[in-house]
């Protein structure tokens, strides 16, 4: 009898534990891995399309390519999931299985945060990086706010990285002079578990001219008064305003019943949600670390041991540390790393690495090595 796994959701953590499963299981497999869209890309590609660095089609990585022992890809828009049944329902069919694992990510609720659909701009999804690389290039005098408007969100750093980034644009365009930058974020400082990357970033803030706004979230903008408002109604004027929305599950897992206070609630030992045989990974769950690729990898890891040691009649010996690195853009062709880790200490601790040129060939390779993993060379 093949093991039957339903897996949800084609990106970091799904395709990692496709990729697990397939490598350990082969024919022993029937895996069906589900995705709405018709192509992968890593996150960080969105800071590449959006500054002009990359073109789109460049970074999108077509799941045909997807050819793995015991897997089969399919493109469909999953509308409903019974976790009791272990069903799911797509706009097309139904399946069952053994195991489902639910790996669908985190979804953006513009509508959350007035204005901002009319009167700013979100980097965070593929379309709003797209529609930022065509406006980008007219702007070029005024008030720019890189702007965090609910936590948590993916990718701590992603939103320092836009204001460096957007430093180096307009110095490179000649108009940095005429433009004030501003961060608003909504923790103390920009990488809580690391004070040294904190540190360093607040240090390349400094000496950008980028005012850092710690401790606040955006509420509200007022696109004919070009004003922003914050969760404490200080205002700030803007000109142009990136935007990292609010996040929440995708409302098919909200209909689901798999959600507990906006995210799905796991057990950090194995990932297996409240329904036995149905695991859930990545920025979908509550498990306590960052929303990140890296931690959904990690996770996947995890949930792909815990699958093929209950089918083996054993117990899991791994245990989920929660454990990844981070690269971060500093702007100027250097790339930093923090590498942090959650749940083997007391506390976070993060260790921070300097920004350097090598750092951008390792984050290349980061890249480079999953996409050989998951998709072939
Ligand atoms: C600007 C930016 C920069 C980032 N930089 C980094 C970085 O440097 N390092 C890092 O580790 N992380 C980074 N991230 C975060 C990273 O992209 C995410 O945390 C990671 O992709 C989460 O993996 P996941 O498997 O949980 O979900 P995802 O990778 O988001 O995958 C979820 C999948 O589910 C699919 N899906 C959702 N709903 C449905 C449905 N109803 N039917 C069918 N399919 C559905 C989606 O199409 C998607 O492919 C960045 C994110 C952003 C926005």
């Amino acid at each position: 009898m093949k093991l039957r796994v339903l897996v949800l959701g084609a990106g970091f953590g799904g395709l990692e534990l496709t990729t697990i499963l397939s490598e350990a299981l082969g024919d022993q497999l029937d895996l069906t891995l589900i995705d709405q869209n018709d192509s992968f890309y890593f996150g960080f590609s969105k800071l590449d399309v959006m500054f002009g660095r990359k073109r789109p089609d460049a970074v999108r990585i077509p799941y045909r390519h997807l050819v793995k022992p015991g897997v089969r890809f399919l493109q469909e828009t999953i509308t409903a999931i019974d976790p009791v049944a272990k069903k799911v329902t797509t706009r097309n069919a139904s399946f069952t299985a053994d195991v489902l694992v639910v790996a669908l990510g985190a979804d953006y609720d513009l509508a959350a945060t007035p204005g901002l659909l009319e009167g700013g701009n979100e980097y965070y999804s593929f379309e709003g990086a797209e529609k930022l690389r065509e406006v980008l290039p007219g702007f070029s005098k005024g008030d720019v706010i890189v702007g965090v408007c609910g936590a948590p969100f993916k990718c701590p750093p992603a939103p320092s990285e836009a204001a460096l980034m957007v430093h180096d644009y307009l110095t490179t365009r000649g108009v940095r002079d005429a433009c004030t930058i501003s961060l608003v974020m909504p923790f103390g400082s920009p990488i809580p578990p690391s004070p040294d990357t904190s540190k360093a970033l607040l240090r390349a803030f400094e000496e950008r001219n980028i005012r850092f706004v710690p401790q606040r979230k955006v509420r509200l903008l007022d696109a004919a008064r070009k004003m922003v408002t914050l969760d404490d109604a200080t205002e700030m004027p803007y000109d142009l305003f990136l935007g990292i929305p609010k996040h929440v599950v995708p409302e098919v897992v909200l209909q689901s019943g798999l959600a507990v206070d906006g995210w799905i609630p796991v057990d950090r030992t194995d990932l297996q949600t409240r329904y036995p045989g149905v695991y859930a990974i990545g920025d979908v769950t509550s498990v306590g670390t960052p929303k990140a690729g890296v931690f959904a990898e990690g996770a996947a890891k995890i949930a792909a041991a815990s699958i093929i040691a209950a089918l083996k009649g054993n117990k899991n010996p791994f245990a989920y540390t929660g454990a990844g690195s981070c690269y971060i853009e500093f702007g100027e062709g250097k790339v930093g790393r923090v590498d942090v880790d959650f749940f083997s200490g007391p506390k976070p601790q993060g260790i921070h690495h300097e920004p350097s040129e090598m750092l951008v060939a390792d984050k290349d390779y980061f890249g480079s090595s999953r996409k050989a993993r998951w998709f072939g060379a």
